[in-house]
């Protein structure tokens, strides 16, 4: 049974007299800041300089440059993208590093994968919040918490864990519950949900978003019908609440009955895609897929503006645009802001169906 942490297990105190240097100010960054400068945290952001570090600055915080402020601070954490922080950290980090640091990753990725190994002489840390940027403040602010995956990879101190306690408190997250784990199992979980649970979702979705428009049903009702009216969302949030089977208690009775027979209908697909999860879930365990995206780097910013190219001529990018704007949903209606891969291109493929955009291809290693 794995350790779980509440705010009774975490001593703020162990921070007094400490500094605090958060590498990065975007998503993570920004609402980790905030919550550690309100928990009354000393805290300061090293950042490259440009929009990100000037509003920093806006939020009344000091900003240096990533070099300086990991000189400065005795607990650096790490809130910049995975992919760009082994050169970052071998760069403008760890030559600033000092015996007796601490520093707290938000994700196991790097560490997990031997990306980066950290001198022996540091403690090094896990806090990575089940949480979107924007969600840990938020919920911080709403005076609620975000469950975390904790965990201590490395402790030359003796006191790193008490450490990472305080940092998980002071974020707000011991609040709702921090689990202890190896940098390796956060990772492997939160690349699973992301390659094998998401796209297995996404694909259930597409075929019954399919299916339905073909059988003449209007897209907008479709999509309405599916995902959203928030009805959908709002079950999820009672299965989180009351649990996945009592949810049932909430539908009507022809729904359970038909959820319930119908659904056996469908069990034979279980085995399928198990052995598709199998195998990513294989392919990240072993690294071969940290590996696949290290080689990608170089070039990773033409694939994404070719995704995203690809992703805006989709059917369903047009029927969710039309649906949302009907229904006055989110931002639906406001022009978003351009990207380079919206200037006219005379090699933009024609408008693509949604069979052809799941055989568009990308590297799947
Ligand atoms: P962001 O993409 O929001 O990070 C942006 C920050 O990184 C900005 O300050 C940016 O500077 C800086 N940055 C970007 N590129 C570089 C570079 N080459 N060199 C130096 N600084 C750079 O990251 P997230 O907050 O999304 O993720 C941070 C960590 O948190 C990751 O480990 C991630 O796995 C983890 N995490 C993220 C979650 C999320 O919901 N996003 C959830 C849980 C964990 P500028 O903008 O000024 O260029």
């Amino acid at each position: 049974m794995s350790e779980i942490y509440h705010d009774h297990d975490a001593d703020l105190s162990v921070l007094d007299d400490l500094t605090v240097a958060l590498i990065g100010y975007g998503n993570q960054g920004r609402s980790q800041a905030l919550n550690l400068r309100d928990s009354g945290v000393n805290v300061i952001i090293g950042n490259i300089r440009d929009h990100a570090a000037a509003l920093a600055k806006e939020d009344g915080f000091p900003v240096s440059n990533i070099a300086e402020a990991c000189d400065e601070a005795d607990v650096v954490m790490l809130l910049i993208p995975d992919e760009v922080m082994p050169e970052v950290f071998k760069t403008h980090v760890a030559p600033n590093l000092v015996p007796g640091n601490l520093i707290v990753f938000a994700s196991g990725y790097n560490i997990a994968f031997n990306l980066i190994t950290p001198p022996s002489y540091i403690d090094v840390a896990l806090v990575a919040p089940r949480m979107i940027g924007v969600g840990v403040r938020d919920s911080f602010v709403a005076g609620g918490g975000f469950p975390s995956f904790v965990g201590i990879h490395q402790d030359a101190t003796g006191n790193a864990k008490a450490l990472m306690l305080g940092i998980a408190k002071g974020i707000g997250s011991t609040r709702a519950g921090c689990i202890e784990m190896s940098m390796h199992d956060e990772a492997s979980l939160d690349l699973f949900t992301e390659q094998a649970f998401g796209p297995a979702f996404g694909r259930v979705l597409m075929t019954a978003i399919e299916l339905l428009i073909e059988a003449g049903y209007p897209p907008e009702a479709v999509l309405l019908e599916l995902y959203l009216s928030g009805e959908f969302a709002y079950s999820f949030e009672k299965m989180r609440e009351v649990g996945m089977m009592k949810q049932m208690d909430f539908h009507s009775r022809t729904s359970q009955y038909g959820t319930v027979t119908r659904g056996a209908r469908f069990m034979a697909l279980g085995e399928p895609i198990r052995q598709k999860m199998s195998e990513v879930l294989e392919e990240i365990r072993s690294g071969s897929f940290a590996d696949e995206w290290s080689n990608q780097q170089p070039t990773a910013t033409a694939l994404f503006d070719k995704i995203r190219e690809v992703r805006d001529q989709m059917p369903m990018a047009k029927w969710d645009e039309r649906a949302r704007t009907a229904f006055k949903i989110g931002n639906a209606g406001y022009p978003s802001p351009p990207r380079k891969s919206q200037r006219p291109n005379p090699k933009r493929p024609s408008q693509l169906g949604p069979r052809q955009w799941h055989s568009t291809r990308f590297p799947t290693g």
